[in-house]
């Protein structure tokens, strides 16, 4: 998995996570990747990391830093929101996506397990499916 710092048109920033570069521009080319705060399809990747500025003696580092906490802490109250919402479904993930997806479920949002190769496979007949990441601070809400 690569972790790539994106933001939206609007500044929201927040990370996506991609099986590779390649699966980072298909996903953008297809319409498939969403601002987790406002929804906006125009998202782009971020070059600038923290870290790579180490060098730098001026200002700059701390409100860099700063930033990157806000947006840490705006990611995961969006992700909370979306765990928070959806039904969880377990394993059957998969089979129930398809069923909303036909028509035999009714649509509202679910959340659950299935593998990278599933969720891919899930995205080629069209279904929305927004990866996750296995975070201790989700985690922390549910109880
Ligand atoms: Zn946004």
């Amino acid at each position: 998995m690569k972790v790539f710092n994106l933001a939206c048109e609007h500044g929201h920033g927040f990370e996506g996570w991609f099986a590779s570069e390649e699966d980072f521009l298909g996903q953008r080319s297809g319409g498939l990747l969403h601002c987790p705060v406002c929804d906006s399809g125009s998202v782009s990747k971020q070059l600038s990391a923290p870290r790579l500025n180490l060098g730098k003696s001026d200002a700059e580092g701390p409100v860099t830093s700063d930033l990157e906490t806000r947006h840490q802490a705006e990611f995961l109250k969006a992700m909370r929101a979306i765990v928070q919402s959806a039904e969880d479904v377990g394993e059957r993930f998969t089979e129930e996506a398809r069923r909303m997806h036909h028509g035999e479920s009714p649509e509202r949002p679910i959340r659950g397990q299935t593998s990278l190769e599933l969720a891919r496979e899930l995205r080629q007949e069209g279904i929305g499916v927004i990866p996750l990441p296995d975070l201790p601070a989700l985690k922390n809400t549910l109880q």
